[in-house]
């Protein structure tokens, strides 16, 4: 337990170390000539881990007079980076598939280097001369330079050399493609006088050493060219900031072959090209590749100018796996959304439809409720309570009469002799009869307690409450005063004379244990006494008169 104890942060700290080489993915970066300053930004890169820390593992690829071709390598997939000149925006419209990534110099190293005893001093002075030059492509600029002076290039003997000093010393070539943090170096130290001529003199200012990338490469991994991208920049700018200890690294690790001299003069040329203070290393002005391009073109090294808006690597212009994802989920939330919104409103809608319906449905059932009430407790003919509703009506009303201790009476009415009237003026005409005579007792008798039914064919009664003898004496005469006074148009233009029967029963507020059927009772039995005394008038009843 104690040993494991002790261990154990040397098992955590083997497992953060090694972790990230596993998962680093290995990129590979062909330089443009051999180890030298020329690349101090990416040895750096790799020694300050600016690239393990984007989960890079990146290999260098030296190059040199036999490798000089770093787009074909690209090309070929024998790189995933490579360094190349301005002359890569000429393979670019040529058709490569290959993007710049950041230019480093901003200014060319390129020039053309002569011995200065055979007075070599301007382009001019190169006509008809033998020149070494590498790769028309990757030394575009010095071509350039006799475009700008009118100088036909038919007239200038070029070679493809090996590239060395020597073959300036030996005079095999007047003029030599050279870097001017290099070769002035190796003249310098061999005591050798020598002229420049600089393309930058004659207005021919172009980047150099450009970071490119496979077309392919940039769209399939847009973030790893990025990070890798960002990563050499870092470099760059601590090989700058740190130019000692950066020649010294080179020079112990990757160029033994140069002094640390040389490498400082190198490093010291370069920065006045790179010019970190005053351009973030790496920029790339649209414009200026154009302009670059404009020259190839009137140099006749390209035959248009066209195409070159995809020349300058955009990260977001790559539809990268991740674009697609994202807008593939973004999609697809989008309808998910619309569906659900869309069922949202659909359900609402139907809702509102529902309960729409149901509202009605209920409604019409109130109404069909009442009607059916209505129906239940109404005369149809005369449209006032019928039989049962009387008795139900009745049966509340008496028990209010007891518990307010008032007094209560029922008027029994039946129309005199309507069968003749039938008989004579045919059923319509009874049947008006008896809609009339109703119509008139209730507007002109009927109060709002009251309950007034048709019991019968022509039988209708009266429940009255608070209305005592007196009171019913002269309500019956008012009963069969309304109905003399019946104007009933009949077809044979005479007067009908209507006349009804009352029989009354009184319940005072002593008979509290009157029922409403004895009470109809007691006022059909005086009903039938009014009939007996010639009708046309009315008969109380009382418990001596009728037996
Ligand atoms: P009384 O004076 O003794 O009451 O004689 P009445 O003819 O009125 O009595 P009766 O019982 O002999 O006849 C009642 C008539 O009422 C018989 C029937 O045709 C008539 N009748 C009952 N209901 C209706 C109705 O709804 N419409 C019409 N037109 N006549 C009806
Ligand atoms: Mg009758
Ligand atoms: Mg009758």
């Amino acid at each position: 337990m104690g040993i494991l104890k002790r261990i154990k942060p040397y098992i955590y700290l083997l497992v953060v170390i090694t972790s990230p080489l596993h998962s680093a993915t290995d990129v590979n970066l062909q330089l443009r000539w051999r180890h030298q300053f020329q690349f101090a930004g990416y040895y750096m890169a790799i020694e300050k881990g600016y690239y393990q820390a984007q989960e890079l593992s990146v290999s260098l690829i030296e190059g040199g007079p036999n490798a000089f071709h770093p787009v074909d390598n690209l090309i070929n997939q024998k790189a995933d980076f490579a360094i190349s000149g301005s002359g890569a925006i000429i393979s670019h419209i040529q058709g490569k598939p290959i993007v710049a990534l950041a230019a480093i110099m901003q200014s060319s190293p390129l020039i053309w280097i002569t011995l200065k005893k055979n007075n070599l001093t301007r382009p001019h002075d190169l006509t008809n001369k033998t020149l070494s030059i590498l790769n028309p492509i990757e030394s575009a600029e010095l071509l350039t330079v006799f475009k700008k002076e009118n100088i036909s290039l038919s007239n200038i003997n070029f070679k493809q050399t090996n590239f060395t000093v020597d073959n300036l010393i030996d005079e095999k070539t007047h003029a030599l493609n050279a870097y001017i943090s290099n070769e002035p170096f190796l003249l310098q130290q061999k005591n050798i006088e020598y002229n420049i001529i600089n393309p930058v003199d004659y207005g021919v200012n172009f980047y150099n050493d450009v970071l490119i990338t496979h077309s392919k490469l940039a769209k399939s991994s847009p973030e790893l060219v990025k990070v890798f991208t960002k990563a050499s920049l870092q470099g760059w700018q601590y090989a700058f900031s740190h130019i000692d200890e950066t020649v010294e690294l080179i020079h112990a690790k990757y160029a033994p072959h140069k002094s640390i001299e040389h490498l400082r003069y190198e490093a010291l040329q370069l920065k006045k090209l790179v010019m970190p203070e005053l351009v973030t290393i790496g920029h790339m002005n649209p414009g200026r590749w154009q302009k670059i391009a404009n020259n190839y073109y009137e140099l006749g090294m390209v035959k248009s100018t066209d195409n070159i808006s995809d020349f300058i690597f955009n990260p977001n212009d790559s539809r990268s796996p991740w674009f697609v994802h994202y807008m593939v989920i973004s999609g697809l939330i989008i309808s998910l959304l619309s569906i659900i919104t869309w069922r949202f409103a659909y359900l609402t809608t139907s809702l509102r439809k529902e309960i729409k319906r149901r509202r009605y449905a209920e409604n019409s059932l109130v109404s069909v409720n009442k009607k059916l009430k209505i129906l239940a407790t109404s005369d149809p003919l005369t449209k006032i309570y019928n039989r049962r509703a009387f008795f139900d009506k009745g049966h509340a009303l008496l028990n209010l009469a007891h518990r307010k201790n008032l007094p209560i009476t029922l008027f029994m009415i039946d129309l005199d002799n309507f069968k003749s009237i039938n008989d004579e003026y045919g059923h319509k005409t009874g049947d008006r009869v008896l809609t009339s005579l109703c119509d008139t007792l209730h507007n002109k008798l009927i109060r709002e307690h009251d309950i007034f039914a048709r019991i019968g064919g022509e039988e209708f009664a009266i429940l009255m409450l608070d209305c005592g003898i007196q009171n019913a004496e002269s309500i019956a005469l008012r009963i069969l005063n309304c109905a003399h006074h019946l104007q009933i148009p009949t077809e044979k233009q005479t007067q009908l004379d209507v006349t009804v029967s009352i029989g009354i029963s009184e319940i005072g507020m002593s008979e509290i244990s009157h029922d409403i059927e004895t009470c109809l009772n007691q006022a059909d039995k005086a009903l039938y006494q009014a009939k007996q005394q010639g009708r046309d008038q009315f008969v109380i009843y009382t418990h001596s008169d009728i037996a």
